[in-house]
């Protein structure tokens, strides 16, 4: 972990950096370590340095702590131990587990199946998780991968959690970064903290108002270049972003590029998205949301999102020239990259007939 004097592009998708070029009061402060299977930053404004190397450190320590709790790849996790238990049977998790357990479930119920905690077994089958796939799954492997996914299968009382699945097994991948910035987020609070961002791999939540008056600046990453930025939006009040892409976890079978987010309703990696960002009021509903949208679409994904109070997306297509789409609170928020000509179409979240 270090501080950083400069700004520089993280590899997450949405950035904080664009703030330095905003007229800075306070100087802000930056750690990074890894955890999640990615980079995480803390970002804190503030004259005592000694102090934000204090709660950078807590950070930190709550991300591992929220990890070993729901990693796929750590034995000892609440998600592996229910991964291995005889299906049926109910075990006592921790207090984080079915916290984002509930989460998932609501998205998944809400987003018709479009996010699904139970995806595993496609991620096993489509290579994700097993790299010596070279080619497509034959159509008996993902009918047999398909049978094992149901997030109705997936049971929840105040007691325990018992996954009911035919040898399916949970993967918390598309909601657990989001977890664990609120877990730091919320562990900062109560510390005192007023000035400051969590991000994990560009899940972010942000307190106070960074550096400038009026919130956070982050930028929302041009899909198809990784040192773009197409726009930005400023985060108040704590809330928080996220990003899914198709453009940073992949594999490539028979010659074809297969992005890791599946649709669990046809067991297929989805095509024709290059990226979904979500505002949410925490990070573990943003985080969820930005990969159910993925799998949905725009036009699916607006009236999804619509049901969910003060949350808003914005859409890029996997094509060019970009098509780039949003609901209005985002597109009212977003203010487009200066020199970048974008059209952005508006969605209409009335039920009924769909927009584009
Ligand atoms: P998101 O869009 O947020 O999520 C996509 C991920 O969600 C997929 O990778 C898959 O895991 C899952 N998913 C796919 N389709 C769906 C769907 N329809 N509904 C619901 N979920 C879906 N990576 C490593 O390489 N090594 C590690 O040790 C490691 N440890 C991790 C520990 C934790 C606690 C977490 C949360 C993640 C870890 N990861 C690790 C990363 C993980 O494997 C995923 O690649 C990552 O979470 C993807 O996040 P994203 O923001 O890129 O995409
Ligand atoms: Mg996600």
């Amino acid at each position: 972990m270090s501080v950083r004097a400069h700004w520089r592009l993280p590899p997450a998708v949405l950035l904080a950096a664009l703030a330095a070029a905003c007229g800075l009061k306070a100087p802000v402060r930056e750690f990074h370590w890894k955890a999640m299977g990615t980079e995480c930053v803390f970002r804190a404004a503030g004259a005592d340095a000694a102090r934000i190397a204090e709660v950078s450190e807590a950070a930190r320590s709550e991300v591992a702590r929220v990890e070993g709790r729901l990693s796929l790849f750590d034995p000892a996790s609440d998600v592996s131990r229910l991964n291995s238990a005889p299906r049926g049977e109910w075990l006592e998790v921790s207090a984080d587990a079915e916290s984002v357990l509930k989460t998932a479930l609501e998205v998944a119920a809400r987003s018709g199946g479009a996010f699904d905690p139970t995806v595993a077994p496609l991620m096993q089958v489509w290579g994700f998780r097993n790299p010596g796939r070279t080619n497509e799954p034959p159509a008996s492997e993902l009918a047999e991968a398909m049978c094992s996914v149901g997030y109705a299968g997936v049971r929840l009382d105040g007691a325990g959690v018992s996954l009911d699945l035919d040898r399916g097994s949970l993967d918390l991948g598309g909601v657990a970064k989001g977890y664990g910035v609120d877990a730091a987020f919320e562990r900062i609070a109560a510390m005192g903290g007023t000035d400051y961002m969590v991000d994990i791999g560009g899940n972010m939540r942000c307190a106070g108002r960074g550096m400038r008056p009026g919130g956070w600046v982050v930028g929302v990453r041009n899909p198809f270049d990784r040192d773009d930025v197409l726009g930005t939006v400023v985060l108040t009040g704590g809330e928080a972003v996220a990003t899914s892409g198709n453009y940073e976890r992949f594999v490539v079978l028979s010659g074809v590029r297969y992005a890791h987010i599946i649709d669990p309703r046809t067991g297929r990696p989805v095509r024709g998205m290059a990226g979904v960002t979500v505002l949410a009021p925490s990070a573990c509903l943003a985080d969820a949301l930005s990969t159910a949208l993925f799998v949905a679409g725009p036009e699916e994904g607006g009236k999804i999102i619509a049901s969910f109070g003060g949350c808003e997306a914005l859409f890029v297509r996997d094509e060019l020239p970009m098509a780039v789409l949003a609901t209005p609170g985002f597109a009212a928020r977003f203010r487009p990259r200066g020199g970048l000509r974008l059209n952005i179409t508006v969605l209409d979240q009335q039920p009924g007939p769909t927009a584009n």
